[in-house]
């Protein structure tokens, strides 16, 4: 990592009232083609099921999730799938071939999923406020607001996945990293300028508060270098500032990544960045 790191430039952020958008979480069309089992979704379904990547997860994927796929194919956003990236707690992801490009595909199980943890961080946004208590409804709309959040933050100027698609309990996102792999974590890589990677950090962190904004999940892991850039992933729990929670969240965000600039050789602490961030942004304007 030889490269400066750089800034995007900011589009004109929505008002921070924006985020109480309506989002859909009902019966998807995927809930309706796992309903209908018409054949040529049955072929998929047993395609997909004896593919070699997915043998390890079979047991995962529900009729719905099945589906889901189905629908993206159909939709042209997945040609064919790839291998697995990573398992997580409670999504896999996959690369894909998408209609122009790779593609990385973030399958939700909604079973696995720690519902108690998704609802701390709905609970507090106006978004979710009546479905909480429903797993279901609480995984689905935790998947819609990964998606909103997504275009939010690139809105607001910061790198992140580009938001493709978004059915069900299945998100499709723009491929970091190149044929030989995923894009490497920032705790994965040797940072030759730790002081100009912490500054857009922090300008990121100051863009997405200031857009209204706290990601509440960030730290080295969840920022990835690609093509000499920094990008910020896993946004599916960031919330707004009108959450009663979100300046703890920020706090800690503060936190984690100051402690590992501050690893790196650059001289910062959790406290400075926050006073930073505050200082700067004007989530309310
Ligand atoms: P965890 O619980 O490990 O934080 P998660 O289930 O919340 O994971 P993400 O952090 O979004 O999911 O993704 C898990 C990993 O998959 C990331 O650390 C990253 O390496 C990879 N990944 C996620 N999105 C993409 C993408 N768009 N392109 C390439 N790799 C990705
Ligand atoms: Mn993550």
């Amino acid at each position: 990592m030889e490269q400066e790191y750089g800034l995007l430039d900011t589009d004109e952020v929505d008002t921070p009232g924006d985020e109480f958008e309506e989002i859909d979480y009902t019966d998807t069309e995927a809930d309706r083609i796992a309903r209908k089992r018409d054949r040529e979704f049955s072929q998929f379904r047993k395609r997909i099921k004896d593919a070699d990547q997915f043998k390890v997860e079979e047991s995962v994927f529900d009729e719905a999730t099945y589906a889901a796929l189905y629908k993206l194919v159909q939709d042209g956003h997945i040609d064919a799938f790839g291998g697995p990236i990573s398992t997580g707690k409670e999504a896999n992801v996959y690369t894909a071939l998408g209609e122009e490009r790779e593609v990385a595909v973030k399958v939700y199980r909604i079973n696995a999923s720690d519902f108690r943890e998704m609802g701390e961080y709905l609970q507090g946004d106006p978004r979710f406020e009546e479905i909480a208590g429903n797993k279901q409804a609480v995984v689905l709309a935790w998947v819609r607001k990964e998606f909103a959040n997504l275009k939010r933050a690139k809105r607001a100027g910061i790198r992140v996945p580009d938001p493709i698609a978004v059915e069900r309990n299945v998100l499709v996102m723009e491929y970091l990293g190149t044929e030989e792999g995923r894009a490497k974590r920032l705790a994965e890589v040797h940072i030759e300028n730790p002081q100009t990677a912490y500054e857009v950090v922090r300008e990121y962190m100051y863009r997405l508060y200031d857009a209204g904004i706290v990601h509440g999940d960030l730290s080295e892991y969840n920022i990835v270098v690609h093509d000499s850039q920094l990008y910020v992933i896993d946004v599916g729990q960031a919330v707004t500032v009108h959450h009663p929670n979100s300046e703890d969240f920020l706090e800690r965000d503060c936190e984690n990544v100051a402690n590992f600039f501050s690893r790196q050789g650059v001289e910062t602490d959790g406290e400075q960045l926050l006073a930073y961030i505050h200082e700067h942004a004007d989530p309310t304007s």
